[in-house]
């Protein structure tokens, strides 16, 4: 075993929080290793963690391409627009997939080479508070490098089901669910979850029949309730066969087809599909990530404990983003962590705000929110007042034909401070930057009643919800 010189900040992982960590460990001077061991289809090295590459913007990626194809055959018309003989190309699909999220791997590459950063393609062990054991991916020797500070940065994967063994040809995991090369007719998904649901909006807009068996016998269960009540009613009418308290047994594959068992209120079934998505939930990669005797203290499902600083009970060890329970496991809260521990092992002053962390699921109309639901409030006594505006009431949401959900503003009754703003439509991934700024500057409902928005647009919504409060909203919501 060699040794190699000693770096300020090792960061383990290059996905969104390690490599967003390593960019501002570099920016502030400090002498920076990444090591990162994902591979590519090809087995090439490429950055960018399952986030980029297995995750939020693969998945992006196919829903958007998945949404062109399904307004192709079924909104032009009504536009006036006539094309045929419109079909579909899924392995063309997936390449192109493929080709935008290598091209933005390679961008980070380069950023690490413009930040001069140690980019080291291989699999790390925590050996101590300093120590990192690395074996390379191309097999060459192992060898054991020194840092003041360690990021642990690592990420999750997803959760297996002993009863459903993924084989990624009849029984697939989240991962290789963007990976499907043709289209399967009948599709079965365990978990409605924010990727379970992900998933069922790219296949079902493909033309899968599509089934999501879900064990909880109520539906998205994080977003606020009224959202989760209008996102039921708007999937089932596009044609998800959603089946609530339905808990998955069992899963065998034929030889063409998988039987999957499962037991709800009125007993077991049995259902005969082309193929199964698992999407029962993601776990922590720590295992293997600390040699035992490094005593990295960790829960017991495997996230590592942390304080609010994200220090590891190992002195000058941080860990970031899916590793810790300090919030949701989100990209951009990995991100923030990254940057936040970076800035504090610099010896800067930094802070990270967990309240105005928003939350988003990328189906087809997306959900997104930040800050408090209204059942979270009205279970802690808070007085609240909720203005609540439907997309259909404005013009653009007409002009593009895409009407469906709304904005809900809660704000405190008395102070008329914003504690939540809850969406479901079209482009609430965008929307929901307003109201992260606006409580980032701990807004009132006033605020928002006061602040132009221009017209016509889907952002009027929030004017017209914050002008409901006072029943002055100018347009007809009905
Ligand atoms: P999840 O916990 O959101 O959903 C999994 C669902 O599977 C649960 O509702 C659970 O009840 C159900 N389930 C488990 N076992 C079952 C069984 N045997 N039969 C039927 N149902 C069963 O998990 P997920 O959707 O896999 O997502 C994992 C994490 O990744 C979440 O924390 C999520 O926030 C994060 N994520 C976020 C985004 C995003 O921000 N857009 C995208 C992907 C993942």
């Amino acid at each position: 075993m060699s040794k190699s010189p000693i770096y300020d900040v090792i960061v383990v992982g290059a996905g969104p929080a390690g490599y967003s960590s390593a960019i501002r460990c570099a920016q502030l001077g400090l002498k920076t290793a990444c090591i990162d061991n994902w591979r590519n289809k090809q087995g090439q090295r490429i950055l960018g963690g399952a986030h980029l590459n297995s995750g939020c913007v693969a998945s992006i990626t196919l829903l958007e391409s998945a949404k062109l194809y399904h307004a192709l055959n079924h909104d032009l018309k009504k536009h006036g627009i006539h094309a045929e003989n419109i079909s579909v190309d899924i392995a063309a699909m997936i390449d192109h997939k493929d080709t935008i999220i290598d091209a933005l791997g390679h961008r980070i590459t380069e950023l690490f080479n413009h930040h001069k950063i140690d980019s080291i393609h291989a699999t790390a062990k925590l050996l101590n508070a300093r120590q990192i054991r690395i074996s390379p991916v191309d097999g060459s020797e192992t060898s054991v490098v020194e840092a003041k500070h360690i990021i642990l940065a690592t990420g999750s994967s997803p959760m297996q089901l002993p009863y459903a063994k993924v084989d990624n040809e009849f029984i697939v995991d989240s991962f290789a669910a963007l990976n499907m090369t043709t289209l399967p007719k009948k599709l079965a998904i365990i978990g409605a979850g924010v990727i379970g649901l992900e998933l069922a909006s790219i296949w079902s807009r493909l033309g899968s029949e599509t089934i999501l068996l879900e064990a909880q016998e109520s539906f998205l269960s994080l977003p606020d309730q009224q959202i989760s009540r209008e996102a039921y009613r708007i999937y089932t009418q596009q044609g998800f066969d959603l089946r609530l308290g339905a808990r998955v047994t069992a899963a065998k594959k034929g030889s063409k087809k998988v039987t999957v068992e499962y037991q709800d209120q009125e007993g077991s079934h049995s259902l005969r599909v082309d193929k199964l998505i698992v999407a029962s939930g993601r776990k922590p990669n720590t295992e293997n990530l600390a040699a035992p005797e490094a005593n990295l203290l960790l829960d017991e499902n495997g996230y590592v404990y942390v304080d609010e600083n994200c220090r590891t009970n190992l002195p000058g060890v941080y860990a970031i983003g899916d590793l810790n329970l300090l919030g949701p496991m989100l990209a951009h809260k990995g991100i923030e962590e990254g940057v936040f521990v970076a800035e504090q092992i610099a010896g800067r002053h930094s802070t990270i705000n967990y309240d105005t962390l928003p939350s988003v699921i990328y189906t087809d109309p997306e959900i997104a929110w930040v800050g408090q639901t209204e059942q979270a409030l009205r279970a802690m006594g808070e007085p609240i007042k909720i203005g609540i505006f439907p997309f259909h009431a404005t013009a653009r949401a007409h002009a593009s034909d895409r009407t469906e959900g709304l904005i809900k503003l809660i704000a405190h009754a008395d102070s008329d401070a914003l504690l939540g703003v809850h969406i479901i439509g079209v482009q609430a991934s965008e929307l929901i930057a307003e109201a992260v700024l606006a409580m980032e500057f701990s807004a009132s409902s006033e605020d928002f009643a006061r602040t132009i928005h221009a017209h016509p647009t889907r952002s009027e919504a929030f004017h017209e919800a914050a002008l409901a409060f006072k029943k002055k909203t100018l347009h007809i919501p009905n």
